[in-house]
C-alpha cells in the first residue's frame, strides 16, 4: 500500500485551501484559519494552531505539513541590503534579496532556479535553466524574509513591496507565480496591494495577455534596446516577440486601468546601448505609452565584458528621455558587495548540461559553485 505523500499547506491559495478542506469534509472558514496560522503568525505545527478542533489537528499532521526551503546563507551588505541563498531540494538554490528604502521595503523574489532566457548580460543566464518553482517556494521566500526581518532590530524592516525580479523569468513558471501572488495579495496572508507587486518580464507576449486577465499587477518591461537589431542580440526572446508586439502587449495591459504605467527597464551597457541617438530612438519609440524609465547601470558579472557608462553618460541619456516627457530614474545600484544587484543572482543549479565546462561562459558556471562553497562554509 503506497500512501500519498503530505500536502504542502504553504502553497495553498484560499481556493486550494477551502478545496482541500472540503474533501476532508471541513467547513471552509478553515481555509481562513490555516492561511492565518501559516502565513501571519508563521506557526508550522499543526499542534499549536488551537483554534483548530483536537480531531482536525491530529489528521492535519497525518496527511498534510507546513515545509519551508532551508536557508543556507544569509548576507547582509553595508548598505543593508540582505540576500537569502535558500535551498529547494538536494541539487537546487535560489536566492531572494530584501532592499530598504526610506519609507518602503521591497522583496525581489525568484521565480525559477535558473533561467532559460540568455540575456547576454545576465549572471542567472548562465547557469542555463534548472526547474519552475512551486507555489510553495516562490512564497516561501516571503515567509521567510518576513520571519527574519520581523526578528531583526533597526527601522526598515517591513516588506511593503514585492518584485518579480529575482532568478528566472516569472511568466514561463505562469500558474504558479499566479498563485504564490494570490497569497501576497490574500488578506489572512500578506495583504499586499496588487499595485505593490510587480511582474518583470523579458517579454512573454501571450502570458502578459494572460496576466491582465487574471492577475493585474504592475508591469516591468526589460526593453534594454529601442530596435530589434540590438535587442535581439542582448535579449534572444525578442526573435520570438518583437519589440512591435510587445509594447501593443503593454498598451493591452494599461488600457483598462487609466492610472496604470508600465515599467521600462533598460540596462545601460557601455558602448553597447546608451548613445544619445538611441536614447532618443527609445524616446520616439515609447512616445504615447504609459510609462515611466528605470535606467539600470549594468552591473557587471563575471566571465563577461559589459561595462557600466560614464556617470556623463547615464545623465545625457535620461536628459533626452525626460525632456521628451518621460518619468525616468537612474535605479541606484543596490547590495554589490554581496552580489545582490540586479543580474547578479546566482544560486547554485543543477546544470543540464547545456554549457560545457569550459566555455567562455564557465565564469558563471564558477560563480554557481562559489554559492555552493557557502553551502558548505560554517
Ligand atoms: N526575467 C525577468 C526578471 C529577472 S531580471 C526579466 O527579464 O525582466 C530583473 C531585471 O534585471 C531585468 O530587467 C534584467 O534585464 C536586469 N538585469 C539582468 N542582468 C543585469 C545586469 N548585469 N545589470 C543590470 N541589470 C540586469
Amino acid at each position: 500500500m503506497t500512501t500519498a505523500p503530505p500536502t504542502n499547506l504553504l502553497g495553498l491559495n484560499r481556493q486550494r485551501l477551502e478545496t482541500f478542506f472540503q474533501e476532508l469534509g471541513e467547513a471552509r472558514f478553515r481555509a481562513e484559519q490555516v492561511l492565518k496560522w501559516v502565513h501571519q503568525h508563521r506557526v508550522r505545527d499543526f499542534e499549536s494552531m488551537t483554534n483548530l478542533s483536537k480531531a482536525l489537528r491530529e489528521r492535519l499532521s497525518s496527511c498534510a505539513e507546513v515545509r519551508l526551503p532551508e536557508i543556507v546563507s544569509e548576507q547582509v551588505s553595508a548598505d543593508g541590503t540582505r540576500k537569502w541563498l535558500l535551498r529547494v531540494d538536494a541539487h537546487n538554490c535560489v536566492e531572494t534579496v530584501f532592499i530598504p528604502e526610506e519609507g518602503r521595503g521591497t522583496l525581489c523574489v525568484s521565480s525559477q532556479v535558473g533561467c532559460a532566457l540568455n540575456c547576454a548580460f545576465c549572471a542567472t543566464a548562465k547557469q542555463g535553466f534548472s526547474r519552475d518553482l512551486t507555489v510553495a517556494e516562490i512564497i516561501a521566500q516571503v515567509w521567510i524574509a518576513k520571519d527574519v526581518l520581523e526578528g531583526a532590530r533597526g527601522k526598515h524592516r517591513t516588506i511593503t513591496n514585492v518584485v518579480m525580479m529575482g532568478m528566472g523569468e516569472p511568466l514561463l513558471n505562469f500558474d504558479a507565480v499566479v498563485e504564490a501572488m494570490d497569497l501576497m495579495q490574500e488578506d489572512c496572508a500578506y495583504g499586499l496591494a496588487r499595485r505593490r507587486i510587480t511582474v518583470s518580464t523579458a517579454g512573454v507576449v501571450p502570458a502578459i495577455d494572460q496576466l491582465r486577465e487574471r492577475c493585474p499587477v504592475s508591469l516591468a518591461v526589460s526593453l534594454h534596446a529601442p530596435n530589434d537589431e540590438l535587442r535581439s542580440r542582448l535579449v534572444p526572446l525578442n526573435r520570438k516577440y518583437p519589440i512591435a508586439k510587445l509594447l501593443a502587449a503593454c498598451r493591452r495591459y494599461v488600457e483598462r486601468e487609466p492610472k496604470h504605467q508600465v515599467t521600462i527597464e533598460y540596462a545601460l551597457l557601455r558602448g553597447v546601448n546608451d548613445s544619445s541617438a538611441l536614447a532618443r530612438e527609445l524616446a520616439r519609440l515609447l512616445r504615447g505609452l504609459p510609462a515611466k524609465i528605470n535606467l539600470i547601470p549594468v552591473n557587471p558579472i563575471a566571465g563577461e565584458e559589459f561595462e557600466t557608462p560614464h556617470q556623463s553618460v547615464i545623465d545625457a541619456f535620461r536628459e533626452i528621455l525626460t525632456a521628451a516627457g518621460f518619468v525616468t530614474i537612474t535605479r541606484k545600484t543596490r547590495g554589490a558587495d554581496i552580489d545582490a544587484a540586479c543580474g547578479q543572482l546566482a544560486g547554485r543549479v543543477q546544470r543540464r548540461g547545456r554549457l560545457p565546462k569550459k566555455s567562455p561562459n564557465s565564469a558563471g558556471l564558477q560563480r554557481a559553485d562559489q554559492a555552493g562553497h557557502r553551502i558548505a562554509a560554517p
